[in-house]
């Protein structure tokens, strides 16, 4: 569903991704896990393309797209992406933060943008929610209405990063909650999270990057268990 292959990316003179190759198949759960500034979040925004990479290609369901494509933006309507920060338009009801891509982007009439709002709110356990402005909600509740924004319209694959970083602790397990039926509905995910019981739990996959590079990647019991490379021994033994 995702292929990434030998993507290097600099910002100027430093290189914060270092010839990185990675496949997501469909259904499939990667969680990235990596001290920070390992190029978690310039990875993830590559594979939406919110950056460019120098060197490399990356391919969406079998489509390979460059910098240059024409497509970039329908691509984009194929990735979904959650951030630490939930950027909801503090001036709009939930509702229609939810429904803003649709009638906007897609232009889909405003009647059926609601609908299909409405099952996505129901999905994430927030249709009551629908008419409150962001302000009204709590953080968690933000964070689940940002997933049911991207969800709307429906895209192949959502990225996550870090989207419990910023909640309060008793706030994260309904955030989490919604990502794990996401996962086991099917949907291809992209995870950044230091929540490494979700990871264990949900993972496919667990990519433990430094410092650009990707260092190693295997099933969670692999990783968690039986770390091959030392900096991965060390970086788990710190947050463990
Ligand atoms: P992580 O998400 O793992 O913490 P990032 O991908 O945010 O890491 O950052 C990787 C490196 O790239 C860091 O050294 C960071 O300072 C640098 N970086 C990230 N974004 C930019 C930017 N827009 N301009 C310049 N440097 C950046
Ligand atoms: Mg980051």
């Amino acid at each position: 569903m995702i292929k990434i292959e030998n993507l290097s990316k600099w910002f100027g003179k430093n290189q914060v991704l270092d010839n990185i190759s990675l496949n997501v198949d469909p259904s499939e759960v990667v969680v990235i896990i990596g001290p920070s500034g390992s190029g978690k979040s310039t990875l993830l925004r590559c594979v939406n393309f919110l950056e460019k990479a120098q060197r490399g290609t990356i391919s969406i369901d079998g489509k390979v797209y460059t910098q240059k494509s024409k497509k970039l933006n329908l691509m984009r309507q194929e990735v979904g992406m959650v951030f630490q920060h939930f950027n909801l338009f503090p001036h709009m009801t939930v509702m229609n933060n939810v429904i803003e891509g649709l009638t906007q982007v897609k232009k889909i009439p405003k009647s059926r943008a609601v609908e299909l709002g409405k099952s996505m709110l129901d999905k994430v356990g927030l249709l009551d929610k629908a008419d409150t402005y962001p302000a009204m909600i709590s953080g968690g509740q933000k964070q689940r209405v940002a997933i049911a924004r991207a969800l709307v319209m429906q895209p192949k694959i959502m990225l996550f990063d870090e989207p419990t970083s910023a909640l309060d602790p008793e706030l994260v397990v309904d955030v989490l909650e919604v990502m794990k039926n996401l996962a086991g509905d099917g949907m291809t995910m992209m995870v950044v999270t230091h929540e490494m019981r979700f990871a264990r739990e949900v993972a496919d996959k667990v990519v433990y990057m430094d410092r650009g590079r990707l260092i190693e990647s295997g099933t969670p019991d692999e990783i968690f268990d039986h770390p091959q490379e030392q900096r991965t021994q060390e970086f788990l033994s710190r947050i463990l």
